[in-house]
């Protein structure tokens, strides 16, 4: 078996939610009862691919409403933490369930290969304590992280929410808002003081540089290291972004093949990084800690406490 993880994102477009967040771009709810996921054949049937593969896989399951108000997506989870090449799954949720609610969800699941990241929507949280409660008993099954989104008008209040959520002693990562908001191209459009806020929370450089800075990503590992998959009709991608390459198909059987090293990035940005962090300079810079997405350290610490130059915001990046 080759030993190097494949990194897989594989979103499934469920779209259904039990929150009703303002700011929503993906422009989903919970009015949305007769909803019927279009996709289920095709999720597990590409999951069902993935595992015959020779080597060890790390797979992202994202959806565009609450991952866990589908019992297709939960069921597919636990069966996929249980096969043999699965080294990790990546799944998110918003926290709007509750410590029992989330015990039920993960009856039969390896937790050894579980990770987790928590998006933070403050207007849709009833009791303070009660998330707080919930996602400490999260963090203590398996290695959880928190999102924020710097959607433009939060970003002077991200400050305080950043510093009550602090004790919690979890991760803490900020997204970029991508998208327009009052006619302006995020992320491009943030101000100075916009990013040197944001600046001063991000977990890492390279949070910075790519998801608030949108710096033009240069050699990518994506479609070497890590593959995009298509669940409408299987087709395995690069990566996920519009500039892409196809590498094959995964939906009636392994049908792909991958690049045989990194390549330049042809988009002007990239979106899918905090999923794989696919960029070269990533891996050149930084180490992941373990399964979880959005757990990396920077590799010269040491280095940079002998020689300050060295250091994460010291050196150059890209
Ligand atoms: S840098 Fe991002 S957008 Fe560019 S090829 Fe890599 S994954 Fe795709």
């Amino acid at each position: 078996m080759n030993n190097e993880t494949l990194m897989v994102r594989f979103p499934n477009y469920f779209r259904q939610c039990n929150f009703h967040c303002p700011y929503c771009t993906a422009d989903v709810g919970a009015d949305n009862v007769r909803y019927k996921w279009p996709y289920r054949e095709n999720h597990r049937k590409i999951l069902e691919n993935l595992v015959t593969l020779d080597r060890k896989i790390n797979v992202r399951l994202g959806p565009a409403g609450e991952f866990f108000v589908s019992k297709d997506l939960v069921e597919d989870a636990r069966w996929l933490s249980n096969q043999e090449n699965v080294e990790g799954v990546n799944l998110i949720t918003n926290l709007g369930f509750t410590i029992k609610q989330y015990e039920k969800f993960f009856e039969g699941f390896n937790l050894e290969k579980v990770a987790l990241t928590v998006s933070y929507h403050p207007t849709e949280i009833k009791n303070v304590e009660e998330w707080e409660r919930t996602i400490r008993y999260l963090n203590g099954l398996m290695p959880v992280s928190i999102v924020l989104v710097a959607y433009p008008p939060l970003v002077y209040i991200l400050p305080s929410i950043y510093d009550s959520l602090s004790d919690l002693n979890i991760p803490i990562a900020i997204n970029g808002f991508i998208g327009s908001f009052q006619g302006q191209e995020y992320p491009y459009a943030y101000t100075d003081k916009q990013k040197s806020i944001l600046k001063d929370l991000s977990f890492s450089r390279h949070e910075y540089e790519f998801w608030i800075n949108a710096i033009k990503p240069g050699l990518c590992n994506a479609g070497f290291k890590s593959v995009f998959i298509d669940i409408k009709n299987g087709d395995v991608y690069s990566c996920g972004m519009p500039k892409k390459i196809k590498l094959g198909n995964v939906l009636d059987k392994v049908d792909f093949a991958l690049n045989e090293g990194p390549l330049p990035c042809m988009n002007r940005k990239c979106m899918c990084d905090s999923e794989n962090y696919n960029p070269v300079v990533f891996e050149q810079y930084y180490e992941k800690t373990g399964i979880a997405l959005r757990q990396y350290r920077y590799r010269f610490e040491k280095d940079a406490d002998k020689y300050p130059q060295m250091s994460e915001w010291n050196v150059e990046y890209w």
